[in-house]
This record gives C-alpha cells, structure tokens and sequence, in this order.
C-alpha cells in the first residue's frame, strides 16, 4: 500500500512506531498533489516547502524522542478563508488575493503546535458563498469522479483533496452545508460540528451565527482525530462553547441498539433523486436490523428553513463585508474621490453572487424592510430550534439525505441563483439549529457518482454520529470510495 493511501489514523500509527517518517509520508501526498491538482485544482496555494519543513522538524523531535501529539507528522489541507499567519488568505476573492493575516486562527495554531504539516490552502467559492466552488474567483474546481462536474461547495477544494488522497484530512467551514453537501459529492466523511464547538477565532466572517468550521476526512476515526485537536473553549471567541470535550477517538465500537432513529420525511422528500432516498431508507433498515428503534419524523418547519436562512446569512455578510472598503486591507481602487474609491474597490473586488448577498442583504436589513424579512427570519429560526428540542426528547439521531442529488455538472446552475440555492435545502435547517451534523457515504448511484446521507444529533453529540458512521463503515469500507482517475504525466485524466 501506498503512504497517501493511508488513513490519518493509520499513518499516525505508522509514525509514531518508526516506520515511516513525516517526510516521506508528505512527499507521498505532493506527488499526488503534483499529478492530480493540474486537473482537478484543489489548491488555491500549495504550500509543499512549509509542508517538508514542517515534517522534518517532526521527525528529528521524534528522533530525539519527544513526547508527540498523535497526528504530529500527518499533512492536513485548510480550506482559504482560514487565516494562516505569513501565508496568503485569499477566501477564494479578488479583494483578498494578495491579502498576508498578521495572526493565525486558533484551529491553525492547533495544528502548528501539533506539527502537523500543512500541504495548502484549499479553493472554494468566495466567502464561501456558493454551493459548487465555481463562485472561486480563481477558477472552478472538479469533482474526480466526473471531471464536468462540480465537487460541491462552497468547501469543494478540501472535499477533493481528501477524496483522491491528495491530503488525509482536511478543514472546511459550514454556514449552511457547506462542509457536508461537498462530502456528499466527493464521497468523504464531513462534519459540522455544534455551533462553538470549535473556535472560529481567525475564520473569515461570513454570516457569523452560522459559521462553523468543521472536518472533511475517509473515516469517522479520522475525524474524532481532527476534533480532539480543535474542538474546545477559545476566549478569543465569544460563541465559543466552555464545555469540555470528550475523547472523540472513543467511536469504534459502533452500538446502535435501541437507537431511537428519525428518517426526516422532509430529507427523503419525493422530489429527491429516487436512488438518494432509497439509499438513505436502505440505511435506515440496515440500523433497524440492529435493533435501533427507527421510525419516520417531520420537520415541517423546514420548508420555510431555505428562506429564512437566505435573508439571514446575506444580512449578516452585508455587515461583515463591510470591512472590505479598499482602505484598511486587501484590493484597493483608485478614485477621484473617498466614495469613488470605495465603490471601485467594492465594484471590482467582489464576484457577482457576492454582490448579489450584499444586496439581498443590505435591502433585508434596512429601515422599514428589518421587520418584514430580517427579524420574520430570525422568529422562524427560533421556531425551526424550538422543532429540533421537541424532536430530540423523542430521538436520538436524525437521518435524512445530503443533497437531493449527486453531483450536477458544472454549468448546470449558474444561470440559476434559486437552483443553486435549493442545493441546500437537506443542509439547512441543521445550521440554523445549531445543531451537529455529519454527512457519510452512502453508496454509489448508477451514474457512478457517490451519494452521501446526513446524520444529525441534538449539540454536543458529535461522538454518537461518529460512533453511527462507524457503524456504517463496516458495511462500506471507505478506503473502497475512492474515484478511479487513471492518469498518465502530465496527461489529461
Ligand atoms: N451554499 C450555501 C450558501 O451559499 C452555504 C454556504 C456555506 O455553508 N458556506 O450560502
């Protein structure tokens, strides 16, 4: 076997017993990146030196046989709207593209004092506005199992690194599916975990009640490694949650016995994809076969979760968009005058759909309009949490698909803005809610493109959705899914 086709968990194993070093284990991944990335473009910026050096100082500080963390040595891909200190982060926007942080995010220097190399920052949509990464400023990125097709988004760039091994792991961030419609895509395990769960200190605001930043992994143990090393309280951030965390690790003995299992009617919804649904009834029974009690639940308020998340996250981005005036950081326009310059700056450095948001958002926000669209949102999001607490005195986990279909090619939705938007629909409402959820393969359809389902538990019980994906791993081993890309140098895939 290959180093890259490894798991996280299994390379740490292997580095931590000597067997192989950090620096082989990153080469391993840069020769893929090196292959694959032409094609695919995953990466906004690798960054292999800082990976190898990285990776040697972790294996001379294993050689001196220091005590290491667990994934000390093991590469991880962040997506671009993570601030990384001295490396360009460009969130995937013209007005950030030559923008350096002064600072790391607080999941950064997780991984740093970790030594976990970092392989590059990751392409999504800008401001993780999007659902494909074709919002990327930059360019498009693919999905491996159908290069006319999109990877998801707006975290498209980290699902594809993981899913052909050009990374182990990943970061990402989830505002409204973010994380969990790309693993669904690419066939990868991705998790959002609870709101304040994991700090957001040095995440590129979006809309900041609902950005979460979260994992994109092969495996759930993979995962439950990822979150032992950056879930927990930051003070650097106010939403951050003081619970303690538990050993996440702790999900392979997958239990489901006496489960009290929900199928949300809504997320098999007969306007679905028929053989998403039936892959997601599939796996419903295959838990009942287990003796997990499951029967079937309605979330009636999420038919109107879409709409109130899409005045809210654009209210909430008009405002924290607002920083980027040409003046204290990123692109900067000329103008005759202040307001000239301003609206240049703004007028060439943000894409149309974040403009679009911005609009949507500033009229969703302003005097006369609050009442009507903003703070109607936010009664119905309130509702839409109050829907969830009702239900989880009765359930234990929810399930449901992660999308209404597998991938759509590239193109297909453009034209679009609501089509794109209805991409999220299954995603959604588990934002609003603040709640954890976690989108695992769930087999392949017959166009030969993976289908992911969503599990959802009430907050802080991350470990219960990955003890059921463990679960489900038994059934699918996850070193199976991965895409058949059949390369020659330098050649076309
Ligand atoms: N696709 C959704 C949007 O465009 C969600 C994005 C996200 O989670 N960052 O807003």
């Amino acid at each position: 076997m290959k180093l890259y086709e490894h798991t996280a968990a299994e390379l740490s194993r292997l580095l931590q017993a000597k067997e192989v070093s950090s620096v082989d284990v990153v080469h391993s991944f840069l020769e893929r990146i090196g292959l694959f990335d032409p094609h695919l473009k995953a990466f906004i910026t690798p960054t292999p030196l800082m990976a190898l050096d990285t990776a040697a100082e972790v294996d001379n500080r294993r050689m001196r046989k220091e005590k290491m963390h667990p994934l000390a040595g093991v590469p991880v891909a962040v997506k671009d709207n993570i601030s990384t200190r001295d490396l360009r982060t460009t969130c995937a926007s013209r007005v950030l593209e030559n923008y350096v942080p002064p600072y790391d995010a607080t999941v950064i220097g997780n991984l740093r004092n970790a030594g976990m190399p970092l392989l590059g920052k990751t392409n999504m949509d800008e401001f993780a506005m999007g659902s494909s990464t074709e919002n990327s400023a930059f360019f498009p990125t693919r999905n491996p199992w159908d290069l006319s097709r999109v990877p998801g988004g707006s975290s498209g760039g980290s699902a594809v690194a993981v899913s052909t091994a050009m990374a182990p792991l990943a970061l990402g961030s989830d505002t409204g599916g973010s994380i969990r419609q790309p693993a669904s895509f690419c066939g990868v395990t991705g998790l959002r975990p609870t709101y304040g769960r994991v700090s957001r200190y040095g995440l590129i605001a979006f809309a900041s009640s609902l950005d979460q930043i979260g994992t994109l992994t092969l495996t759930a143990l993979d995962c439950a490694f990822l979150m032992n090393l950056i879930a927990g309280y930051d003070p650097l951030d106010s939403t951050s949650l003081p619970q303690d965390e538990p050993d996440y690790t702790d999900c392979t003995d997958p239990e489901v016995k006496g489960l009290r299992v929900g199928v949300i009617k809504q997320n098999v919804s007969a306007g679905f994809d028929r053989e998403v649904t039936d892959a997601v009834l599939k796996a419903a029974s295959l838990l009942e076969k287990n003796r997990a009690e499951v029967t079937e639940v309605s979330l009636p308020l999420t038919d109107y979760g879409l709409g109130a998340y899409y005045l809210i996250a654009p209210s909430e981005a008009s405002s924290n968009l607002g920083r980027y005036d040409g003046v204290r950081y990123g692109y900067s326009a000329e103008g005759s005058s202040v307001e000239a310059m301003f609206s240049r700056t703004r007028g060439e450095g943000f894409g149309s759909e974040v403009k679009r948001r911005i609009m949507i958002g500033t009229y969703a926000l302003s005097a006369g309009y609050y009442d009507a669209y903003y703070l109607q949102a936010m009664k119905v999001r309130t509702l839409i949490r109050h829907d969830y607490e009702a239900v989880f005195k009765n359930f234990d986990l929810l399930i449901g698909a992660s999308s209404p279909t597998p991938a759509f090619k590239i193109g297909e939705k453009t034209a679009d803005p609501l089509q794109m938007y209805l991409s999220d629909v299954c995603n959604i409402t588990d934002s609003l809610a603040g709640v954890p959820s976690l989108s695992v393969p769930a087999g392949i359809h017959s166009s030969g493109l993976p289908m992911g389902m969503q599990l959802t538990a009430s907050p802080l019980r991350e470990k219960l959705l990955l003890k059921v994906a463990s679960f489900f791993e038994q059934e699918r081993d996850p070193l199976s899914l991965r895409p058949q890309l059949e390369l020659s140098e330098g050649g076309s895939p």
